[in-house]
């Protein structure tokens, strides 16, 4: 499953070969040339993970990561920093400001997937192709297979998505809005209700099996997949 990845860079002939790359490697880039369009692209669309380059003209890419991490909303965000080998010496720096890793140019695009896979398998395990296992339920990314036991469960591509976030994050409350951020990566142009609508479907196909009350309404704050009854 591809992930939503914010390149912000302001050298075009990186910022192309990595989007190229990316789209190679099937994940949806989004190209940044400045921290405050990234900021204004993050205010809308919360990207999967962010490439930041060290140096940007204006606000620097270490700057960048203080502000995202010290935003609820967007302080969960796997980042990963570009810096020139000059600034070797700094990395520190680049660590402490809140980066989850960090690669030094020149780099290999084979040294470049190896990392963003590596950081999003820590940071965001709904983004891997990782078989997930929650009780009875197990979801196959790769195959894109669920099941409940022995018996497979059909379901749509949201409703898909919307599991697999909620099995990579169990036993924790999710609201609406915490919901379209991270499944449809939008809380601006899409309503609040589309998500219960998702929600319906998602019991509603479970709900032969049991499986359906595992995932509970929260009054007031929004959903959670719990094992607890
Ligand atoms: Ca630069």
């Amino acid at each position: 499953m591809g992930a939503r990845i914010l390149v912000v860079e302001d050298e075009a002939a990186i910022q192309d070969l990595i989007a190229l790359n990316l789209n190679q490697a099937g994940h949806d880039p989004h190209l940044a040339p400045d921290a405050q369009s990234a900021l204004e692209h993050v205010r809308d669309s919360l990207p999967d993970l962010v490439l930041v380059d060290w140096m940007l003209p204006g606000m620097s890419g270490i700057d960048l990561v203080r502000r995202l991490r010290a935003q609820e909303r967007t302080r969960q965000i796997p980042i990963i920093m570009l810096t020139a080998r000059v600034e070797e010496g700094d990395k520190l720096l680049g660590l402490e400001s809140g980066a989850d890793d960090y690669i030094t140019k020149p780099f290999s695009i084979r040294e470049l997937n190896a990392r963003i896979k590596a950081v999003l398998r820590r940071r965001a395990p709904q983004m891997t192709e990782d078989q997930v296992k929650f009780k009875e339920l197990t979801l196959d990314p790769s195959t894109h297979r669920i099941s409940v036991g022995d018996t497979e469960v059909n379901l749509g591509p949201t409703e898909f998505k919307l599991l697999h976030f909620f099995m990579t994050h169990p036993e924790r409350v999710y609201s609406r809005t915490q919901i379209l951020d991270h499944v449809w990566g939008d809380h601006v142009f899409i309503e609040e209700r589309t998500v219960d609508v998702h929600i319906r479907r998602l019991r509603a196909a479970l709900e032969p099996s049991g499986a359906d009350r595992l995932l509970q309404t929260v009054r007031g704050a929004g959903y959670r997949l719990t094992a607890l009854p």
